[in-house]
């Protein structure tokens, strides 16, 4: 039996699944395998999506649920695309009646599927598409746009906007990175969604030395139109993916702006304090600040341009803790790795833990309030993880033992600290200040550092200006593991934009290694990492050791993990 969903057309055997696994063949007819059934129901702006030129601000109710057909290396929602059989025990069944009413009590614009690839649920997806447009409510898709001709004809009667997520332009790219057949069929998608009024952005990632893939896709879209939106993603390496393939922010804005020849709104995701995320045009503009892997977020606006769809919408919605485009995946990820570091490694019991805190959003609320609330401090770290071993029927005693020998250690320690140093926590750029209370600032105040106060704040922070930073002067800087930047890039973004501050004259800026500070188990490293780093004279941690004993593996093996934190 045929699958004519997507490009693949599998040919499935009677009980069998399909190359994503998402589709059965029962009885002769092909069944999704998660009909009904999402993960994830939360209200989003937009721009979470991302979509930036339709409907500005508007809060849309985002559906995700688990499964892809492509399998490409470090994808954002790979957490839950690689590992289905895990998570589908969390999965809630609701009608597409349902899921409109939600959105209408939620006063939603609209319904956007994300976060896994849309063509995992198809028919679903068809009725919810049917049922929203009978209540007036938009329907979009974020989709790799893989569906075969078929399959998208009937489903475009119902979309009213689609993110394409590009991988590339070549059927060499598609293969290699996605294990896709061909690039064709995307391109002709593309091409039919334009003729048939469909209003679409895409999205393309940036990933070192694939520069001419971008060139070639943008050339295509604008022999369509050069109006068409595309949003390049600076290639962040989640999940298993090789940080070789990073570019820097200032690699990836030298791109945007040379694609600016072929296309003439293109922006620029993932990328901390760029200026590539704001739309200015004569009489008009909209500023975007980074707002989180994939996403972006409005703070000011300008008149109204014809290229806009939609009206502006004027309140701003702002998503609750962890919600908003794809930070859940990032939630998820932690509190995995935190069950991993209880000695939970089993499916059934994961599955049993994710359900129950995707249902309890108390819990997430809280989870986020460790990492980036006013009231909570790192002890508080040791409440979720009790309340995790609770869930998970595990004890949490020898972990919690290990921070907190370390955590007294650098209590009596920082007793001796006589002046303390003005410290300043960034993310990908020298210009965009991480949150006073997020978690990164938490460790640095542990330490014994001044952190800097914050007027307004963002997620997970705010652009400065350059007079703010040289007024606030710090004596040490610190930069995320997490969408990070080199040392050396600071600097000269510094010198480029004369901005003199003490750190940079005592080259006191110090790059956190991945996965050392934000919400993961292994904060502590970072905690040690920054003590040393600030104080040496007073803090001299053998984290190699510590890191030897965390992971309880022999020392060679200790040491090969270890370097490459910090390498
Ligand atoms: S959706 Fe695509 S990959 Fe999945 S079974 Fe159908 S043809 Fe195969």
């Amino acid at each position: 039996m045929k699958c004519n969903i997507c490009e693949f057309r599998c040919d499935i055997q009677d009980s069998k699944f399909g190359f994503c696994g998402m589709y059965e063949n029962k009885n002769g007819q092909i069944v999704e395998r998660f009909k009904n059934a999402y993960l994830f129901i939360n209200p989003i702006s937009i721009e979470t999506q991302p979509m930036l030129h339709f409907f500005p601000n508007h809060k849309f109710l985002q559906l995700g649920s688990l499964g892809c057909n492509f399998k490409c290396e470090g994808c954002v929602s790979n957490v839950f695309v690689k590992h289905a059989d895990v998570f589908k025990d969390a999965l809630r069944i609701l009608s597409a009646e349902e899921i409109v009413q939600k959105a209408l009590k939620e006063n939603c614009k609209g319904i956007v599927f994300g976060i896994n690839e849309p063509t995992m649920q198809y028919f679903s997806l068809l009725d919810l598409a049917k049922k929203a447009k009978e209540s007036k409510l938009l329907f979009g898709i974020s989709t790799n746009l893989y569906y075969t001709k078929d399959a998208l004809e009937e489903l475009i009667k119902y979309l009213d906007f689609v993110n394409v997520g590009l991988k590339g332009y070549t059927q060499a790219t598609y293969k290699k990175f996605c294990k896709a057949l061909s690039s064709k069929p995307v391109f002709r998608n593309i091409v039919y969604l334009f003729r048939n009024n469909v209003y679409f952005e895409v999205s393309i990632p940036h990933v070192k030395g694939n520069e001419v893939e971008l060139a070639n896709a943008a050339k295509f879209l604008s022999k369509l139109s050069r109006q068409i939106p595309m949003q390049v993603m600076r290639f962040v390496p989640f999940d298993s993916a090789s940080a070789e393939l990073e570019p820097s922010i200032s690699e990836s804005e030298k791109l945007a702006e040379e694609l600016k020849q072929y296309l003439d709104y293109v922006y620029l995701l993932n990328s901390p304090g760029t200026k590539h995320l704001h739309t200015t045009l004569d009489k008009f503009s909209i500023k975007r600040c980074f707002y989180g892997p994939m996403g972006a977020h409005i703070i000011s606006t300008t008149g109204k341009p014809s290229h806009i769809i939609g009206n502006i919408c004027k309140k701003d919605f702002e998503e609750d803790g962890f919600f908003g485009g794809y930070r859940l995946t990032r939630a998820i990820e932690m509190v995995v790795g935190i069950l991993n570091a209880l000695g939970v490694k089993d499916k059934k019991t994961i599955t049993f833990v994710i359900g129950t805190i995707l249902k309890d959003k108390n819990f997430l609320a809280f989870f986020h309030e460790t990492q980036d609330g006013e009231n909570t401090n790192l002890e508080n770290y040791f409440d979720v993880v009790n309340l995790l071993a609770k869930i998970s029927n595990t004890d949490p005693s020898k972990l919690i033992n290990f921070y907190s020998e370390i955590l007294e250690d650098v209590k009596q320690k920082r007793k001796n600290i006589e002046k303390k140093l003005k410290s300043y926590y960034v993310m990908g750029t020298p210009i965009f200040a991480l949150n006073t209370h997020r978690f990164e600032n938490k460790l640095a105040s542990f330490a014994g550092l001044e952190t800097i106060k914050l007027i307004k704040e963002g997620k997970p922070g705010v652009n400065i200006t350059h007079e703010e930073l040289i007024t606030y002067n710090p004596d040490i800087v610190f930069i995320s593991g997490f969408i990070s930047c080199k040392e050396e890039d600071f600097y000269a973004y510094c010198q480029t934009h004369n901005i003199n501050i003490h750190a940079g004259k005592t080259k006191k800026v110090f790059r956190l290694p991945f996965g050392w500070d934000f919400g993961t188990v292994e904060w502590i490293f970072g905690l040690m990492f920054i003590a040393n780093a600030a104080y040496p004279h007073i803090y001299n941690f053998d984290i190699e050791r510590k890191y030897y004993l965390f992971n309880n593996k022999s020392y060679t093996q200790a040491n090969k993990s270890f370097y490459a934190h910090i390498v």
